[in-house]
């Protein structure tokens, strides 16, 4: 049975018809397999004909529950009525003059939007590309630019792209880095506010690791050669890391003081994710530019970088852009996306789902000790599973497991439950659920990774 149409009027229930993946999945990923280069990974090969809500429907007709939102991107679902009825009409329209060559509203509309939505009552500009890594690149330039200075500071555990001087920023080397340099310079790495991992313990984390970088960042970079300081609030494939408390305010303290550009990467907590538009909101900083992408346009391709006027305008004419930056499709889009994730306050559901979801997943690490640590905010929540095991000497908590953690996310995945894994040791696994998934859906999905980590602790430990 195929469904003709996705969106909300699909049918919001897990219904698994065949094996996961079925015959017909197992067909195309055959047909992949010879067209399609094996670099570009893959989490759960079922081949998908529609989606809505919180479900995908494959091609074998089964339905499984959406945990994932194609990496933080539906936030308002698949194909949302808002956004599927503003793209068919701007296609019907035109597709594409190069906003470079003659423009259009859309492209002006969704950059006085993002001066509305992100943080700060200073006046803005902004400028849209593709993707997340082009907009973050763009943010180094815009920055650059600016203050006419070259060094970048990036930290452990980040993920900023895959295009060249994103690997630079992106710390962990497989699969993202391996045999891709020689890389971009003048990057500079420093420790993350990790509070399960960090030394001295969770307490006092934010401060600490905010000394240590500022005085790291002074005697080893000196700051007046620091164009920005590049952080996501939320770190997303790093394992769902939110910085030990006070870490970000003293870093935005530092930035404004040493004129270095704090650059806020929420490609993938923006847009309501954390239960905010903007999880820099959680912290109350301000920075100066922020990139965004991921969830801003419901699926199709759109990115942007908004900041403080006076340094967005730093570069010359014709030194920002790209053919597709902006794309009206992609504009009509975004404005759909964001008219729906106002009227319809998503970023109260993403605080829903922590309300629903966090005492569940906290019940799992009370009970099972390889469930190292619960984290995140909103929709954004995450499980560290770790060796039961006491921590190696001189460290606070016990090694990574990943083998664990792919065990669990395999068997979701036979269940019906896209779920997905990260972290740097990828011993992650993290709930993107999108913010308009129904709350039946929602706790059946919490259901199943409930039976899937008891399950696992039977097999692995007896317990
Ligand atoms: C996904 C992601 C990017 C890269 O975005 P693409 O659209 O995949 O290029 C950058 N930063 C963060 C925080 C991300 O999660």
């Amino acid at each position: 049975m195929r469904p003709p149409h996705g969106g909300p009027g699909l049918p919001q229930v897990r219904r698994l018809v065949t094996a996961v993946p079925g015959p017909g999945s197992t067909a195309l990923a055959r047909r992949r397999s010879q067209a399609v280069a094996r670099g570009v990974g893959e989490t759960l090969p079922v081949y998908v004909t529609a989606a809505g809500g919180g479900v995908l429907v494959d091609v074998d007709g089964n339905s499984l529950i959406d945990f994932g939102s194609g990496i933080a991107v539906t936030n308002v679902g698949n194909s949302a009525d808002s956004v599927v009825h503003n793209v068919t009409d701007q296609a019907r329209r035109f597709t594409h003059t190069c906003f470079m060559v003659t423009p259009y509203e859309g492209y002006v509309a969704v950059c006085e939007e993002l001066t509305r939505l992100t943080p700060g009552g200073h006046e803005k500009r902004s400028v849209l590309f593709n993707s997340g890594a082009e907009a973050v690149e763009n943010a180094v330039k815009i920055a650059r630019a600016y203050t006419g200075r070259s060094a970048v500071v990036a930290f452990a555990h980040a993920y900023h792209g895959r295009t060249n001087l994103t690997m630079a920023l992106t710390a962990r080397s497989t699969p993202y880095k391996a045999g891709f340099g020689p890389f971009a310079p003048e990057i500079y790495r420093m420790p993350m506010a990790y509070p399960y991992r960090w030394p001295g313990g969770p307490v006092g984390c934010g401060q600490q690791a905010a000394g240590q970088v500022i005085d790291a960042i002074r005697a080893e970079i000196g700051a007046e050669n620091v164009a920005a300081v590049v952080i996501e609030p939320i770190q997303g494939e790093g394992g769902f890391i939110v910085p030990g408390a006070g870490f970000l305010p003293a870093l935005a303290e530092f930035c404004a003081s040493a004129g270095i550009v704090l650059v806020a990467d929420e490609v993938q907590t923006g847009f309501g994710r954390t239960g905010h538009l903007f999880a820099c909101e959680h912290e109350e900083i301000v920075p100066d530019l922020i990139v965004t992408g991921k969830g801003i346009a419901g699926g199709l391709p759109l990115a942007a970088v908004t900041g403080r006027a006076e340094v967005m305008d730093a570069p010359q004419v014709g030194g920002l852009g790209g053919t597709y930056g902006g794309n009206p499709l992609s504009c009509a889009a975004a404005l759909g996306a964001i008219a729906t994730l106002e009227r319809e306050d998503l970023a109260a559901r993403a605080r829903l789902i922590e309300r629903i979801a966090m005492p569940r997943l906290r019940a799992l690490r009370g009970r099972y000790p390889f469930v190292g640590d619960v984290r995140g905010r909103g929709a954004m929540l995450a499980l560290e599973l770790v060796a039961d095991e006491p921590p190696p000497a001189g460290q606070t908590a016990p090694r990574p497991d990943r083998a664990v953690t792919v065990a669990c996310a395999a068997e979701a995945h036979r269940r019906g439950l896209v779920l997905l894994t990260a972290g740097t040791w990828g011993n992650v696994l993290r709930l993107l659920p999108p913010l308009v998934i129904p709350e039946h859906l929602l706790v059946e999905g919490l259901d199943v990774l409930e039976e899937v980590v008891a399950d696992i602790a039977r097999h692995r430990y007896g317990t």
